[in-house]
């Protein structure tokens, strides 16, 4: 993995191809939200997004469509929204 640093990288759910609506989301607030997650939900959750190492958090944006954003209640937190980002179909 090469490491551009100074550049906001994006990872998304595995749902980013089937024309639903999402948004991007701080790395951070994605971190913090899958933390609390039950363990077992935790990962289910990560599989479905791709990884990065979490000390790189603050650079990624982490695109989730309604539903994976839903799961991890960041639809509660609208700070955590980084820039809304409708998928054209
Ligand atoms: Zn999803």
């Amino acid at each position: 993995m090469s490491m551009k640093k100074y550049e906001f990288r994006q990872r998304e759910c595995i749902h980013q191809d089937d024309n639903v609506e999402g948004a991007f989301y701080n790395g951070v607030f994605y971190i913090q939200a899958l933390q609390r997650l039950p363990v077992d939900a935790a990962v289910e959750m990560a599989r479905k997004v791709g990884s990065f190492f979490w000390a790189d958090a603050p650079n990624i944006l982490v695109w989730l469509c309604n539903d994976c954003a839903t799961e991890l209640r960041l639809t509660e937190t609208p700070r955590a929204m980084s820039q809304a980002a409708r998928r054209q179909a």
